[in-house]
């Protein structure tokens, strides 16, 4: 995915790589099976994409890929 929209009407770009503007996350559980050998593609598609506004700071967390909508976190103060 190259860009996405953020409700603040910012367009994200996700071109470059590595990207400025995605973080991935992983869980602990998710993490453990990791310990002692790193494989960092199969890593890569175990953690999930969160894309954060440059211009409001909102998180865009992409538990289900690309393909489905995003959870939207907002800086509460
Ligand atoms: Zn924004």
């Amino acid at each position: 995915m190259p860009k996405i929209k953020c409700v603040c009407e910012c367009i994200i770009s996700l071109s470059e790589i590595p990207s400025p503007n995605q973080y991935l996350i992983i869980s602990d559980i998710e993490m453990d099976n990791y310990v002692g050998k790193v494989d960092i593609e199969q890593l890569y598609m175990e953690m999930k994409i969160v894309v954060k506004c440059p211009n409001c700071g909102r998180l865009h967390i992409f538990n289900e890929g690309f393909d489905k909508a995003p959870i939207i976190y907002r800086i509460d103060n």
